[in-house]
């Protein structure tokens, strides 16, 4: 059986005492090892508290431990000389609680032939007489990029023979820079860390157990991380559920710019986690992706085309859904038809029985169910107002008009929403109707459904305290629905304008939930569970407010 990859927690040391807390809540949440980083601790020849203090860390760590001196060359902070923390790592193996491994920098033993015999006779290998029980892990580190030299790097690393494990880290451009760090751990000579840094790298950190990876770094709090792009504990055992992860883990992720907030790791991660034998056996991960068409086009490319991988698709967020429909259509991919009709796709997924892939629409489902679960499923002459003319208006313009509703689109710019009621109207068998009409003429539209459409009332957005027009001064309106799909926050200033006037409400939440359970159901097979996700949307939107 493969070994089991560690979780380490890094922990940067002022205070022997408090680091040694630290320590004890990473064992309680569930880590394997801690790396005390010493490099504000010791300050080079003669700090004998310093010297003191790291004994001391090794001796009473409660879990295995790494030290490590990391210089100012390697990122670190210390600026002392070589020979002194060389010759400190030396004591500590000697001692009577030595740590389980030290770390130094391959460029180290590069530099200087006394250190390298110096780190040799501090470690165990092969060749080593005396009894040690401290192991070398032998690192290189780039906070720029990928290292141009990568390659002669590894050879040289691996030319170590009193390494008994190899660290390759580098600053992540791109969620493609992942793959190569994969291909490293495939083929390991020993055991290896591989892990890329920033925001990209984050599916190096979780998927280090798919591909056998040594340990993965996580840190204890969001604030304490000592790389960016670092994932806590908690979100790593308990969202990424890094335990389970293994070879055959599928992995799907969130494509989009920015990713970072978005909520649909916690709700894919917890879906699949509600699933029993391989169906469950899934990662959902943030692929951040820069805009633009090329962006897209790469990353979308590399994730398909690295088999190892096992990547079963993607949720597109902005501002990449329209990238997601055109990508489908160049790769002769199978087009559902809502996808077509919005010009955009929010679901790229793999079928696994056929191999094949598709491209699908499931916000529009989403808005025709929500309006169908008010009102009736029998959409046919139903008047629904759509407030906007941007990609969310033109999926339910779009999705109700298919389904038999009269819609019409209200917009700021009133040109757009006749330009968008024409163009969806153009050439289609729809039962439904669409045409565009005044902002003005909202309030006596005589709908039955008012459909905001538009970022107003959104938390951040451009006029968070705003609405697309009063629910209050609707008229004749009593049984009329307030759909908002904007979801920061729960409650926009529209749908609380519509509680006062007694109003029912749909909030963006419910459409969230309905558009990521349909992607559920086509990234795994298996029935979403719908509550499950309405309570994690919720808990995660409540805690922002
Ligand atoms: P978009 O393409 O940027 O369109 C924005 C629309 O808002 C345009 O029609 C624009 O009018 C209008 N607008 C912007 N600022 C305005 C203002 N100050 N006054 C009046 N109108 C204004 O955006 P989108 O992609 O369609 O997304 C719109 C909203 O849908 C987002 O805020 C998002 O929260 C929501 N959404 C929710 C879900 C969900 O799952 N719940 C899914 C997708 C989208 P002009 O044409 O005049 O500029």
């Amino acid at each position: 059986m493969a070994a089991m990859t560690l979780v380490c927690v890094p922990i940067l040391v002022d205070e022997v005492h408090v680091a040694l807390s630290l320590a004890e809540h990473a064992r309680l949440a569930g880590a394997d090892l801690v790396e005390y980083r010493i490099d504000h601790l010791f300050h080079g020849e003669g700090d004998e508290e310093g010297e003191a203090g790291t004994l001391r860390l090794a001796a009473e760590s409660p879990l295995p431990c790494i030290i490590t001196c990391r210089p100012v060359s390697e990122g670190g902070d210390y600026d002392g000389d070589d020979a002194a923390r060389i010759s400190l790592y030396q004591r500590l193996a000697a001692s009577k609680k030595p740590p389980r491994y030290i770390d130094v920098e391959h460029s180290t033993l590069a530099r200087s032939a006394n250190l390298r015999q110096k780190v040799h006779l501090a470690v165990e290998h092969d060749d080593q007489p005396r009894s040690l029980s401290t192991s070398l892990i032998l690192s290189a580190h780039d906070f720029e990029s990928r290292p141009r030299d990568l390659l002669q790097r590894l050879s040289a690393m691996r030319g170590e023979s009193a390494a008994r494990v190899l660290k390759l880290a580098w600053m992540a451009r791109s969620v493609r820079d992942n793959l190569e760090l994969f291909d490293i751990l495939q083929e390991r000579d020993r055991p290896t860390i591989a892990l890329a840094m920033g925001k990209h790298g984050l599916m190096s950190r979780v998927l280090a157990a798919k591909f056998g990876g040594f340990l993965t770094f996580a840190s204890l709090q969001p604030t304490t991380v000592t790389a960016p792009g670092q994932t806590t504990v908690a979100q790593l055992l308990e969202t990424y559920r890094f335990r389970s992860i293994d070879r055959q883990t599928r992995v799907f992720g969130v494509m989009g710019h920015p990713v970072s907030h978005s909520l649909s790791p916690d709700v894919h991660n917890a879906g699949f986690a509600s699933l029993e034998g391989a169906a469950g056996n899934a990662v959902y991960l943030p692929l951040p992706t820069a805009p633009g068409w090329e962006s897209f086009k790469a990353t979308m490319h590399a994730l398909v085309d690295y088999e190892a991988l096992d990547f079963g698709g993607a949720s597109v967020t902005l501002p990449h859904k329209e990238n997601a429909l055109r990508f489908a259509k160049e790769n002769g991919w199978k087009v559902e038809p809502a996808a077509e009709r919005a010009g955009a796709a929010n679901t790229l997924a793999r079928d696994w029985a056929s191999g094949g892939w598709f491209a699908a629409n499931t916000d529009l489902r989403a808005i025709v169910e929500c309006v169908r679960s008010r009102v009736g499923s029998n959409l046919a002459g139903k008047k629904i107002a759509v407030i906007g003319a941007g990609g969310a208006a033109r999926g339910a313009a779009a999705g109700l008009a298919d389904a038999g509703a009269s819609v019409t689109i209200h917009n700021r710019t009133r040109a757009r929403a006749e330009n968008l009621a024409a163009e969806l109207a153009e050439g289609t068998t729809a039962p439904g109707s669409i045409a565009a009409a005044e902002m003005d003429s909202l309030a006596d539209s005589g709908a039955a459904v008012f459909i905001n459409c538009t970022s107003l009332g959104m938390r951040h957005g451009p006029a968070e305290s705003a609405m697309a027009f009063d629910p209050r001064e609707l008229q004749g309106a009593e049984d009329a629905v307030v759909f908002d799909t904007v979801y920061t926050p729960l409650e926009t200033p529209l749908l609380r304008a519509a509680r006062e006037a007694g109003l029912a409400r749909i909030d963006g939440a419910e459409m969230f939930v309905r558009q990521a359970a349909a992607q559920f159901e086509m990234f795994s097979g298996a029935e979403a569970p719908r509550g499950l996700f309405d309570q994690v949307v919720r808990e995660a939107l409540g805690r922002l407010t």
